[in-house]
């Protein structure tokens, strides 16, 4: 994996995806090009005090000449705010790739399991994005989503069109605060998990939230599920 360097990237794109949820595109303005694994992040300055924060990378490392991040607007903190009033153009300071949440090199984990909340989805977009484009990965491949209400849904055309390309691929939203047509999953992610088969031979990457990576690594275990197979990324 590449050390983190010190970059300055400039921001030329921002998208609301929903009334909680901004996609940002950051270019490199120097160096040129940073090269990423899926699933790591860039650190943010997001004060002068140096204050920093740190978004992972929702876009396939194919494109190193910049990346997406995409952010939960609900904290609006520090880096909530910084990152809202950056106008197009505006340039940032990071430090990029960081972090060693990747998928493993371990042909032991014959599946792969990518379980979220909320924001914890935007490794797993640039994981599944490289394996099923780039690498051509014949796993299954799982992602489970946890997410509160229908409205907060987003990427799921893509999500959708992907499985649709590659049959290997399942795309699982579930939905905390369904309204009663909600034809899939309801409840926690955790509870999803609980009524679905869960492959023994299998990687499991979690992200998200405190509550739910603890959760799911004590139930995990109760099924037979390997610690070691088992990684995650706290986002909070
Ligand atoms: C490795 C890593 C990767 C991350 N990647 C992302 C990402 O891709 N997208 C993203 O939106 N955030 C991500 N985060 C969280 C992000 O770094 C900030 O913590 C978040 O944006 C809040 O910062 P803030 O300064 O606006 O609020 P703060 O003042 O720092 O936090 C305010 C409150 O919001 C809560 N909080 C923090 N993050 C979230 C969140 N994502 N959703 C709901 N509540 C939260 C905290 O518990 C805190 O109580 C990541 C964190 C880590 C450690």
């Amino acid at each position: 994996m590449q050390p983190p360097q010190v970059c300055k990237v400039q921001l030329v794109d921002k998208k609301p995806l929903n009334a909680k949820f901004v996609q940002y595109y950051f270019e490199y303005v120097s160096p040129a090009s940073v090269p990423f694994a899926a699933g790591q992040y860039a650190s943010f300055k997001v004060s002068e005090h140096g204050d920093r924060r740190s978004y992972s990378i929702c876009s396939s490392p194919e494109k190193a000449h910049g990346f997406e991040l995409m952010v939960d607007n609900t904290p609006n903190g520090l880096g909530v705010k910084y990152l809202d009033g950056m106008q197009l153009g505006e340039t940032a300071d990071v430090l990029a790739p960081m972090g060693v949440f990747t998928i493993a090199d371990d042909p032991s984990e014959e599946q792969l399991m990518l379980i979220a909340t909320g924001s914890g989805v935007t490794p797993f977009r640039s994981m599944v994005l490289d394996l099923l484009q780039e690498k051509k990965d014949q796993r299954e491949i799982w992602l489970y989503w946890g997410l509160r209400h229908l409205e907060d849904l987003f990427w799921q055309d893509e999500f959708q069109e992907l499985s649709e390309t590659f049959p290997n691929f399942h795309f699982h939203p579930v939905i905390s605060q369904p309204t009663p047509e909600w034809p899939l999953c309801r409840g926690r992610v955790t509870d999803c998990l609980a009524v679905h088969a869960l492959p023994p031979k299998a990687g499991y990457y979690l992200c998200g939230n405190q509550a739910m990576i603890k959760e799911v690594m004590a139930f995990l275990p109760t099924k037979g599920i390997e610690p070691q197979h088992i990684h995650h990324e706290k986002f909070y």
